[in-house]
């Protein structure tokens, strides 16, 4: 039969070995209070079910020590010597809560070892001794256990001299110091510093900038009206005390919390007297769904820690506001505005802040911690031009996303590519919490660029082998008006060599010879943009007038064999974007294919159909049908595969690079054979402009 009690034993066994460092992870979310000491005593860690048996915040609590909170100190310090003596520790522990009461709780301490067998650390487990018993649900559980307090640390460093001071005048510090009077408190409070808070500090009367907003403000800046006289009082009963460890608890007023009181202690060790603790406690009116809150929070909070994209949370308010003042004015072209306006960028780059940001924003800016990409969102934008003023653009005509790809120098001075996407809040008003992501993507647009180049030089290779195939049509081309040259320079030369030499012939036969030259010339820049290697060009093109130059290529084989080439031009194309050679390339390699297939059966009618016309979608559509035996059932499934052939001498990739071309214009080949005989190829292509 299982023991649950002898199960749960075993799984904290587990976690006693595990526990250290990132696996306290783990423990965050035991039900069972799990606190881990330094041989002396001193709390290294405090799990969120510690804080809430204890009602003590970890904040408070790492860095003290554990017997602090002992109700006897002596027995305390007794049982810890029993356990360094014996190696674990089972008893009760009780223990002085944060509300003032008393905890009883059943706790099991471990000494965990090093390798070496040199003891390392105390592991503690505890459970509330009350709720161990009978069978409760750990709904119920829940329940039970008070909603961990509102947690601040205070540095009170500069008005401590006028603390001691009073407590020697006085000879009891704390009480009435203010006679009452706000004013007096608050004066004092503005000159103690808040250092630390917790989450539900956080919610409670941080302003939405994150920690930024509340660390190293002054407490009378954000200390709710109702309390600044309590709270300076109890801090001054406290400082006064130091270094004996008192905590002082009151109920206070509170607009917030229901049932509040305030708790303010210091730490009695060497070199904290500079420092005190306000725990609040309190339910939130009508909210009690606090600790379920506070676990999602909590969880969204990790979630967003352990990304792996940056994120930065960056408070736009002050941006929000001026936009919000130019709308107000009836500005509507916010772009013409920023042109005349430069200024506002700037005013932006400096008003807008980061407030937080995750571990891996922390490793892509090389930073050493968060704080180093705390205040002005400037630096996000300093090389990325244009970035800041497209983001505030898209902010200001209402959009819910903008994302671009865009550059980033790192603190370590690395320029990165990243996409930058930003989150404007829903609600608008709330600007504060606009995320930032980024995603370095570098690597990406390198591997990226490499195959475009690849392709590049894959199709460039195919053109050249292309070419070599098509050297007896090339040499009849360059050949023809060689030919004429040589004729009509002979003829010129018999004229001149009469004895009244006809000077209006020669004239006229030596326009023609420049004619000849200029386009053996012609011809020749042609072939040499063929087989020249450049970069694909994104110009705009009529379709027709490539399939005009790319007949030209090929014409001498289709006069020679006497094949009946039809072309039906679609009038009135629109325009395609792209690259004119690699477009020629595709319809030679097709038209090169279709007189291969008709060559096999020579008998059959010799013929090509070649028509243009405007498809759907904004389309232009190229078919080129042939009169061939066509394709071979089972072969049209990889006649565009690399290496695919069924001839002898065939290398299998003309058709492969007709199809990475024409994907990479963003259309598609496809071919079938024709219910009339022969096959056909059809090439779809989108229209556009250069700017698209
Ligand atoms: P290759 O011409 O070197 O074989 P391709 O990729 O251009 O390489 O063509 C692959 C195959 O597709 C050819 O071997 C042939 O079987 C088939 N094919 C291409 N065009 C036609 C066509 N017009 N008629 C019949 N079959 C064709």
């Amino acid at each position: 039969m299982s023991d649950p009690a002898r199960e749960s034993e075993v799984a904290i066994d587990g976690l006693a070995r595990t526990l250290a460092g990132p696996e306290t992870d783990l423990a965050d979310l035991a039900a069972e209070s799990v606190i881990v000491c330094d041989l002396d005593g001193i709390v290294q860690y405090w799990n969120p079910a510690s804080e809430a048996l204890y009602g003590w915040p970890a904040m408070g609590m790492i860095g003290s020590r554990l017997g602090a909170i002992a109700q006897q100190r002596s027995r305390h310090d007794e049982q810890w010597r029993l356990l360094l003596r014996d190696g674990s520790w089972n008893g009760q522990a009780r223990r002085r809560a944060l509300s003032g009461g008393e905890v009883v709780s059943s706790v099991r301490r471990i000494v965990r070892r090093l390798p070496s067998g040199e003891m390392r650390d105390v592991v503690e487990f505890g459970q509330r001794l009350d709720l161990q018993v009978g069978s409760e649900r750990p709904a119920d559980r829940a329940e039970k256990l008070p909603a961990s307090a509102a947690f601040w640390e205070f540095d009170v460093t500069r008005v401590r001299p006028r603390v001691i001071d009073l407590a020697k005048r006085t000879g009891q510090p704390g009480a009435d110091v203010f006679a009452g009077d706000p004013e007096k408190a608050r004066e004092f409070l503005s000159a103690i510093l808040i250092v630390g808070v917790n989450e539900r500090t956080l919610r409670l009367a941080g302003d939405y900038s994150g920690r930024s907003g509340l660390i190293g403000q002054a407490v009378s800046d954000f200390w709710p009206r109702e309390s600044e006289v309590d709270i300076a009082e109890l801090i001054v009963s406290v400082v006064g005390a130091w270094p004996h460890h008192t905590a002082q608890t009151r109920k206070i007023a509170s607009p917030l919390l229901e049932d509040c009181s305030v708790t303010v202690w210091s730490r009695d060790m060497p070199g904290q007297a500079g420092k005190v603790f306000v725990a609040v406690n309190g339910e939130v009116s009508g909210d009690n769904s606090f600790l379920y809150l506070r676990a999602s929070e909590d969880r969204y909070r990790k979630l967003i820690q352990h990304l792996p994209v940056a994120v930065l949370q960056v408070d736009a308010r002050r941006a929000g506001e001026a936009f919000g003042e130019l709308r107000a004015k009836g500005i509507t072209d916010f772009a013409a505005y920023l042109e005349a306006h430069p200024e506002l960028v700037d005013f932006a780059n400096d008003a807008v802040k980061v407030t937080e940001v995750n571990q891996e924003a922390v490793t892509l800016f090389a930073a050493s911690t968060a704080a180093d990409l705390a205040g002005p969102v400037r630096f996000l934008f300093a090389s990325s031009p244009g970035t800041d003023r497209r983001v505030m653009m898209a902010r200001f005509h209402g959009k819910r996303n903008y994302s671009e790809i865009a550059k980033i120098r790192t603190l370590d001075g690395r320029l990165r590519d990243v996409q930058l996407s930003v989150t404007y809040p829903a609600p608008p008003e709330r600007l504060d919490v606009t995320i930032i992501c980024i995603q370095d993507i570098t690597e990406r647009l390198r591997t990226e660029r490499q195959l475009r180049q690849l392709q590049a030089e894959n199709t460039h290779a195919a053109r050249i082998s292309m070419l070599g195939e098509l050297t007896s049509s090339i040499a009849h081309e360059v050949n023809q008006p060689l030919a004429a040259i040589v004729t009509n320079a002979e003829t010129s030369l018999r004229w001149l060599s009469r004895e009244e030499p006809n000077i209006d012939k020669v004239r006229l036969l030596t326009t023609r010879i420049a004619g000849s030259a200029r386009r053996a010339s012609d011809i020749v820049g042609r072939i040499r943009g063929m087989a020249s290697k450049h970069e694909p060009e994104h110009v705009a093109l009529d379709l027709n007038e490539i399939i005009d130059e790319a007949i030209l290529f090929i014409r001498y084989d289709i006069e020679a064999r006497s094949i009946d080439l039809s072309v039906a031009y679609g009038c009135e194309l629109p325009r395609i974007v792209g690259d004119r050679v690699q477009l020629q390339q595709v319809i030679i390699n097709l038209l090169v294919n279709s007189i291969q297939a008709m060559k096999q059966d020579q008998t059959m009618l010799q013929r090509i159909e070649i028509t243009t016309s405007v498809g759907t979608d904004e389309c232009v559509v190229l078919a080129i049908r042939d009169s061939g035996p066509g394709i071979e059932g089972p072969d049209i499934e990889r006649i565009f595969d690399s290496f695919f052939t069924t001839k002898d001498a065939g290398m299998g990739i003309g058709l492969a690079i007709c199809r990475s071309i024409v994907v990479s214009h963003g259309g598609s080949i496809s071919a079938r054979n024709h219910p009339g005989g022969g096959a056909e190829f059809r090439v779809v292509l989108p229209t556009g402009s250069v700017d698209r």
